[in-house]
């Protein structure tokens, strides 16, 4: 059973297939080769002999009129047959018994018959298998005088006396039969050879699992096997950083909910080991309250993420003013501004048109302008948005007078999770606690647009972050 299914395997191989192929298009080649070079030697053979035969019989000819020195010796092999006008056989020679003259005679006719609208009077060949003799005879019958009267001369000789045919036809076949029977034990091996390569691709693949996604081919060959190979590596080494990523951001997002979770468990443990006045009470529910809008907003930032990479978020993209939305933001935050004591302002906001889904654009912006109200510091805390156009790209600012970013936080700013001081963002109240996920919302949305951020800043200048898409 296994051996069958083996076979099975084997005839639904590339290289059989391949080889079959191979092979079925030689052996045509070869089959019109070696017919061109039968046909063209049957021909030189029948011109060869039909030109001994004439010559043959113009010096039987000459013979029997007496006008050649030597006379011609017919070969034992060769067949005579001399007749009158009328048809009557005078001499014959080569035959031994009258019934095969006479079966000569009318093949001669026949042929004559056959030929007589173009060629009467003239020589007329014919090949025949003739019984009187043994193998393929050429004869010829030619009008020819004999002393003073006209008769006919009948005169064959083997077409093929050295069997150069039939040689050549067996030479052919086992030459064709080698030929074939090398190309296809060759192609085999060849082709056993260049698929080996995908062998190794197959079981090494076979053995990659999730957990082993650092195992690579490395192929170094620099054919298209290699080139399958090294971008099967690739494949192996993106596959390998997204389940990383994946695997850090299950990481840290338990990581996140876990601090929360012990907040509320200690602080409703404590309230609940003894009795505790109404202000112990109600402190510990603020403090599980705020952990709790900390944990809302951590899931369904979560949430959000999650559909981001999964490719569920449906942008419905509208023409839309930046100006507007910017305005809108800046409304919606008044209330937290005023509760942190931030003076938020907006300076030029002139009509700038781009293309754009405006739920996300709106939570990009409220994203960027609670940032500043949070993290704004020194003497006078102060956010200030504007929007604008450069030739055909709208701007959106978001700068704040806080105490700015050292440069070597910039490049992990929009990293999911990543927060420059984990303690500041932290803090105690709820306006205040930071997931380090929301530059990343910002920057994917801003992507999903093709535009894009750019953050600028300072330790003790403040932090401006710029937005810029396509104007429409
Ligand atoms: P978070 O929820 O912590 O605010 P973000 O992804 O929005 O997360 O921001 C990541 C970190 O970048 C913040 O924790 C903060 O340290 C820093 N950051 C963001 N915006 C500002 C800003 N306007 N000024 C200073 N630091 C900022």
């Amino acid at each position: 059973m296994k051996r069958f299914s083996s076979l099975t395997t084997f005839f639904h191989s590339i290289r059989f297939r391949l080889v079959l192929w191979f092979t079925v298009i030689l052996a045509l080649v070869l089959i019109v080769f070696s017919a061109f070079i039968y046909y063209s030697q049957a021909r030189d053979i029948r011109g060869d002999a039909m030109y001994r035969l004439e010559s043959k019989l113009e010096a039987v000819e000459a013979t029997l009129l007496g006008s050649r020195n030597n006379p011609v010796h017919l070969q034992e092999s060769d067949v005579l047959v001399l007749l009158g006008a009328d048809g009557d056989v005078l001499a014959s020679q080569g035959i031994s018994s009258q019934q095969e003259v006479q079966v000569l005679v009318k093949d001669a006719q026949a042929a004559q018959q056959q030929n007589a609208g173009e060629h009467t009077g003239t020589t007329i060949t014919w090949i025949a298998n003739w019984e009187g003799v043994s193998g393929h005879y050429i004869f010829i019958v030619k009008p020819i005088s004999l002393g003073g009267m006209n008769g006919f001369a009948i005169l064959g000789s083997p077409f093929d006396p050295y069997d150069l045919n039939n040689r050549l036809f067996f030479t052919l076949l086992l030459g064709s039969f080698l030929t074939l029977a090398i190309a296809l034990g060759g192609g085999l091996w060849l082709a056993d050879r260049a698929m080996r390569p995908v062998h190794t691709i197959t079981q090494a693949a076979r053995t990659i699992s999730e957990t082993d996604l650092n195992r690579r081919l490395n192929m170094k060959s620099k054919d298209e096997l290699g080139e399958l190979a090294n971008t099967f590596d690739a494949m192996l080494a993106r596959l390998q950083a997204a389940f990383e990523r994946q695997r850090q951001f299950v990481a840290d997002a338990s990581h996140e909910l876990r601090t929360p979770l012990t907040i509320v468990n200690l602080e409703s443990s404590r309230a609940l080991a003894s009795k505790r006045s109404p202000e112990e009470y109600q402190r510990a529910l603020g403090v599980i309250r705020s952990e709790n809008e900390f944990m809302s907003h951590l899931v369904s930032d979560l949430l959000t993420l999650a559909r981001m990479d999964a490719g569920q978020m449906a942008m419905e993209k509208t023409p839309l003013d930046l100006s507007d939305l910017a305005l809108e933001a800046v409304e919606r935050l008044i209330p937290l501004a005023e509760r942190k004591n931030v003076r938020l302002e907006t300076g030029a906001l002139p009509e700038v048109n781009i293309l754009g889904d405006r739920r996300y654009l709106l939570q990009m912006l409220s994203n960027l302008v609670e940032n500043g109200i949070k993290y704004t510091g020194g003497a006078e805390k102060r956010v200030h948005v504007e929007t604008g156009m450069d030739g055909d790209s709208a701007w959106v600012r978001v700068c704040d007078t806080g105490e700015g970013i050292p440069p070597e936080h910039l490049p992990h700013l929009f990293d999911r999770f990543y927060r420059v001081d984990k303690v500041r963002s932290r803090g105690e109240d709820e306006t205040q606690g930071g997931n380090g996920l929301g530059l990343s919302i910002v920057n994917w949305i801003v992507q999903a647009h093709g535009g894009e951020v750019r953050v600028e800043s300072a330790p003790g200048a403040g932090t401006t972050f710029e937005v810029r898409f396509k104007a429409k």
